[in-house]
Parts: structure tokens; C-alpha cells; sequence
């Protein structure tokens, strides 16, 4: 059975194998075992199983079969796809694309082949990953990287993707209609923004003076390619952006450690 991903995650076993965490192409995360995936050996294999690189593999067919979605996957075969350029060689970069990968990995659900056809919901994902990694190799080989603005096009496809996204036109309270107010707070408990009027009911910090709200919908509405025409982003910003997702998802920023090695 061939499937086609993006490796998540890569864990060294023994001297030469390896255990790898893989986004499939319909958005869910699969683990798979690769005898001598770590390269080098008498006939010097390169090394396939990076993080960030797109690959197809042949699983082995196994009495197990395919149906459960604990046991780990023996590969029988890999064909690199596609692998960045540019990413390794640039200390911002490459933090930024462990972000994205280290936030995909919390996110993405187990695969199960009795159901990937029910799971095709989630491609979506995928696509989000695939974007994020190609632009941002486009931009470093550019010698352009504005980090910031390539991860909140990153936040804004992937909280519209899982359905997060909060409404840039009303306040989560009382519903009114947000026209101007470009930096009302984001309240991740609420999962939304808040006027002027509703500030009150919020409990705890929240930033008021940011313009969280305008710069979402901006990054919304463009598209990954247009990165270089995207104006500055306050890396307070994706930092919100970052804190609704883990709200959401039940995750510490602490525990995000590419972050750190970002800001
Ligand atoms: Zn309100």
C-alpha cells in the first residue's frame, strides 16, 4: 500500500532504525518503523526520513494488516517527494519549521485505514504544512524571511482549517458588529473577539492594544505566495495567535519548545 506525507517527527532506534511520525496527505498522522532509516551503512543510504520532507512509502504487508492505528507500520520502501533547500542552513528558518511541525504534531488525529475515507476532512491540514514549508524555503532562498508574517499566514490557514478560527465581525459577547475596532482583545476562553462595551466581563490579562483582529483577517484573505506584499506583524501578535490554538487544544506555550528557539 503506498501513502504519501510529510515526516512530523523523527525518533533514532537501535543503531540504524528509526521511528517516524508522518502527516498523510488526508491530514491525519501515521507512525512507522524504518529498518536502517537513519542512513550511512556499507552502501551509504542518504538519510529520507527528515523532518519536513515529502515522501511516498510502500508499507510491508504484515499478519497484522493495516487496521489498527497503534501498532507502528513497517516501511518497505521510500521515494523522496519533495525536501526544502534552504531550511537547514538558516536558524530562523529552521526553528520556524519545527514550530510548524511540532504544532501539527499535537494537532493531527492517529491514522486509522479503515477509515481514511471519513478522515478526508482533515487534507486540509496537510495542505496548510505543505504551503508553510514550500513559501518559507521560497523566501529563504530569496534571502527574504520576515518570519513573522509567514506564521501568522500560517495561524490564520490553519485556525480557519480546524474550525477555530475566531469571527473577525462580531463580539463573542453580545454580538454586536465590530466594524473599526481593529485592535479589540482576542479572548481564547470565548473563542472570539470582544468590543469595547463587553471588555469588562473579561476576566484576567488581555492585550488590549494590539491589532490582533485586523492583521487575522488581512492574513485570512491572502494567500501564501503573497508573502512578500504582507506588512509587519508584532510577534505579540502570533504569540496570541499561538495561545488561542493551545487553549484550544489543551497544550502550555512552555511546552512548545521550538517557540522558545524563535523569539
Ligand atoms: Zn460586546
Amino acid at each position: 500500500m503506498g501513502l504519501e506525507g510529510i515526516v512530523i517527527q523523527v525518533i533514532p532506534q537501535k543503531e540504524r532504525d528509526l521511528i517516524a511520525r508522518v502527516l498523510l496527505r488526508e491530514g491525519t498522522a501515521i507512525g512507522v518503523y524504518v529498518y536502517g532509516g537513519m542512513g550511512g551503512g556499507k552502501n551509504s543510504k542518504p538519510r529520507l526520513f527528515e523532518p519536513g520532507n515529502m515522501l511516498r512509502m510502500e508499507l510491508r504487508t504484515g499478519k497484522s494488516g493495516y487496521t489498527s492505528s497503534e501498532t507502528l507500520q513497517v516501511v518497505a520502501e521510500q521515494t523522496l517527494l519533495w525536501q526544502a533547500s534552504h531550511i537547514r542552513h538558516d536558524a530562523r528558518g529552521f526553528a520556524l519549521a519545527c514550530l510548524y511541525l511540532e504544532i501539527i504534531l499535537k494537532t493531527a488525529l492517529p491514522y486509522a485505514a479503515d477509515n481514511a475515507k471519513a478522515t478526508q476532512e482533515h487534507g486540509g491540514l496537510f495542505n496548510v504544512l505543505s504551503n508553510g514549508l514550500f513559501h518559507l524555503d521560497q523566501a529563504l532562498a530569496k534571502k527574504d524571511l520576515a518570519w513573522e508574517v509567514h506564521l501568522i499566514l500560517f495561524m490564520a490557514k490553519f485556525l480557519l482549517h480546524l474550525g477555530i478560527l475566531p469571527d473577525e465581525n462580531e463580539c463573542v459577547f453580545c454580538g454586536c458588529e465590530l466594524k473599526d475596532e481593529a485592535c479589540a482583545p482576542l479572548v481564547p476562553q470565548q473563542g472570539g473577539f470582544c468590543c469595547s462595551q463587553c471588555i469588562t466581563q473579561v476576566e484576567g490579562p488581555l492585550e488590549k492594544e494590539s491589532p490582533v483582529r485586523a492583521l487575522l483577517a488581512q492574513a485570512v484573505r491572502t494567500h501564501f505566495q503573497d508573502w512578500a506584499s504582507f506588512p509587519m506583524v508584532p510577534s505579540a501578535i502570533n504569540t496570541q495567535l499561538i495561545q488561542f490554538w493551545c487553549f484550544h487544544f489543551q497544550v502550555k506555550l512552555p511546552d512548545l519548545t521550538s517557540y522558545k528557539m524563535l523569539s
